[in-house]
């Protein structure tokens, strides 16, 4: 008889007494992404980490449903050490973009709605001015904005102009001596409503290029923003519909290195890359709550992750996950490299956002009837999941840089 099978009963207990073996905890970090950063960045990612499960995750429900945003949380926004991510020098924190991406990623993974808000003031606002600010204008402006002291938005779209801003903006500004005179609409403005500054955007009446101005909502006479209401995502971002009539501006608050479309579009590029990082950061918050409550939640006395078809679905979630994290990943060493281009950024905020509404609504199919209401996070995460779509170009605006870009030819009207 061989001695091992003789012995073994004795040593391990019957098959009826062992206790069941734990189960892994929920991570959608399933090919080691995280490793490939530094300890210092990792530091960061943690820190963002800590403070969105712990202060933030409690509270954010709440906040969604009464249609308000956390003010509470600002004091330790501050302390967290991410003001003026990516941005090197005037007070801000510095760091690669990748860590700024993993850094938005992080925050949409337990909330998209504050990942929108961080996106909005340092991606939109602070980098308008960081890449097309003269240095008068960085040194002025940036530094209260990376304290979180001034919050920033980012005025582009208008109410007859969403898609279409690139071939010509309502919003007109006229020179007077060392004056702009603004006048026209802004619409869908992320922070506006309770914000200090707005980076507004608008045709000079003189040569049709599209400028930018740095506009202060409280003091600047001829600014007004009503918030929106009735909102079905992103509840917790306030959005506004900006009016500027006669508004006038200080030529010193005219972004100086600003002097075309194409100077804005820079600013884009930039953040349509962040915004694949948040769609990202979405999919694997919605995916680990799924995965949760497949292990708890039973049915016909098993639970429902044992099933082959609820695991089809958390696998075919993973899938997304995955791909997606791999994509904004090697879009960042190309941005490190001088090389992402438009129609690169464009790509990743196409198909993870695509990819996310897929994986948001399994998620939600994994919940039942629980995926509907609140209650179980998982609502909240599909729901804010068709803004994230939306905005920053629609997905249809994606795929025409896309197009243009592998076809040579420009199906732009
Ligand atoms: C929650 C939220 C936050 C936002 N925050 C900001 C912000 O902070 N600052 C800002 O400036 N903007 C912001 N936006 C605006 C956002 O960028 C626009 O909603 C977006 O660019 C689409 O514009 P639109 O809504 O006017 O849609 P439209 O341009 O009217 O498009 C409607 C539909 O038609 C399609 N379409 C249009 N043209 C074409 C075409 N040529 N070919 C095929 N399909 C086409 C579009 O893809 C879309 O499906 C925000 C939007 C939302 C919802």
């Amino acid at each position: 008889m061989n001695t091992v099978t003789a012995v073994a009963p004795t040593l391990a207990p019957a098959k009826k007494d062992r206790q069941p073996k734990p189960l892994p905890p929920p991570n959608s970090d399933f090919y080691e992404l995280y490793e490939t950063l530094n300890a210092d960045e990792l530091a960061t990612v943690k820190r963002v980490r800590a403070f969105m499960e712990a202060k933030v995750a409690p509270v954010i429900t709440k906040y969604w449903v009464e249609d308000a945003f956390p003010f509470e949380l600002l004091p330790a926004v501050k302390e967290l050490g991410i003001g003026g991510l990516a941005m090197k020098g005037y007070g801000c924190v510095g760091g690669s973009l990748a860590l700024l991406g993993f850094v938005q990623m992080e925050i949409a993974r337990i909330d998209p709605s504050f990942a929108t808000f961080m996106g909005v003031h340092i991606g939109l606002a602070m980098g308008s001015i960081y890449i097309d600010g003269s240095e008068e204008q960085k040194q002025k402006w940036l530094p209260p904005m990376a304290r979180w002291e001034k919050i920033g938005c980012f005025g582009r779209t208008e109410p007859l102009v969403g898609s279409g801003a690139g071939a010509g903006l309502l919003t007109t500004a006229k020179r007077e001596g060392d004056i702009w005179v603004l006048n026209g609409q802004k619409r869908w403005i992320g922070n506006s409503p309770w914000c200090d500054v707005s980076i507004i955007w608008a045709r000079d009446v003189a040569d049709n290029q599209v400028k930018g101005f740095i506009v202060e909502n409280k003091t600047t006479p001829g600014f007004s923003v009503e918030k929106i209401q009735n909102k079905i995502a992103l509840k917790v971002v306030q959005n506004g519909q900006i009016t500027l009539r006669d508004c006038r501006v200080p030529e010193a608050n005219r972004l100086q290195a600003d002097a075309s479309f194409r100077d804005t579009a820079r600013v884009l590029r930039m953040t349509r890359y962040l915004v694949a990082w948040e769609a990202t950061g979405c999919q694997m918050g919605a995916y680990e709550h799924a995965l949760k409550y497949a292990q708890e939640r039973l049915q016909f006395g098993k639970p429902i992750g044992s099933f082959q078809l609820v695991q089809d679905l958390l696998a075919k979630m993973l899938g997304n996950v995955t791909a997606c994290q791999c994509m904004v990943a090697r879009t960042a060493q190309l941005q490190a490299e001088g090389k992402l281009g438009d129609h690169h950024a464009a790509l990743a905020k196409a198909f993870t956002t695509v990819r996310m509404r897929e994986t948001v609504a399994w998620a939600r199919e994994i919940f039942g009837g629980n995926g509907i209401v609140l209650d179980y996070d998982v609502a909240r995460f599909f729901a804010d999941s068709e803004a994230l779509y939306s905005y920053e170009g629609t997905y249809q605006m994606q795929n025409l840089i896309i197009g243009k870009a592998i076809t040579g030819l420009s199906a732009f009207v």
